[in-house]
């Protein structure tokens, strides 16, 4: 086995682990594999291993990425930020975008929705902790984006998305990703219909499942450390 696939393989268990003690089916967590930096073989290897949702920050690198791999059945989310200037890219090219914050982005990527594909699958991202320079809707706004989200063609609204700061511990990390699970349980009480919450990565991803995660976006435990941009 490769060390991809070996990495995989661990990283699948660590959710198997995790959903058992939170006493939560396997099948309710997906794993992203984040292919972020890393060219089209790593990829290739991963899909080897069973791997089929991806995950991209940089649009351009991704869509090349994409090209070189259009031979393989693969699904693609979008987790980076996205610039109005890079709506037409991630419409066109993308399965997922997960980083959706205003309406001004969500209802590009609707008009540029190419006709005849499946629709954009979309989270909110919600900027849980309230980090002052970072994306994502503060938590009492997200209810009325999603609203405005969910009436757009060419979109199917899913569910939220978050990225914390590091936290020391898994008290910590979990404290977080409970404030996130609240949400979504709010929304989807108000009447919203959300069945994904994509939250944990490689370091917290056991503190994101127990607190109800639905996706967990893993990078570097799967394909190692990435170069400093
Ligand atoms: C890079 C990245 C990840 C993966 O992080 P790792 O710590 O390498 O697992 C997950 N989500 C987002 C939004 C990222 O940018």
């Amino acid at each position: 086995m490769t060390s991809i696939g070996h990495n995989l393989h661990t990283v699948r268990e660590r959710i198997a682990t995790a959903c058992a003690r939170a006493q939560r089916p396997a099948e309710e967590v997906t794993l992203m594999a984040v292919s972020k930096t890393f060219g089209p073989e790593a990829v290739r290897q991963a899909h080897e291993a069973g791997q089929r949702a991806f995950g991209e920050n940089y649009i351009q690198e991704a869509v090349e990425k994409m090209a070189l791999l259009s031979d393989l059945p693969l699904e693609w989310h979008c987790i980076g930020p996205i610039q109005s200037n890079k709506t037409r890219l991630v419409a066109q090219h993308f399965d997922w975008a997960h980083t959706v914050d205003r309406l001004k982005i969500a209802q590009r990527l609707s008009e540029q929705r190419p006709q005849g594909k499946p629709p954009l699958q979309v989270c909110i991202q919600v900027n849980i902790d309230g980090g002052t320079s970072k994306s994502g809707v503060l938590p009492d706004e997200a209810a009325d984006l999603a609203r405005e989200v969910a009436r757009l063609p060419g979109l199917r609204l899913r569910g939220l998305m978050t990225i914390p700061e590091p936290a020391p511990d898994y008290e910590a990390q979990k404290a977080v990703h409970d404030q996130a699970a609240d949400l979504f349980r709010r929304l989807r009480e108000a009447g919203l219909e959300l069945d994904t919450l994509s939250m944990g990565m490689s370091a917290d991803l056991e503190a994101a499942i127990a607190a109800g995660s639905t996706m967990v976006r893993v990078g570097t435990a799967i394909f190692g450390a990435r170069p400093r941009p």
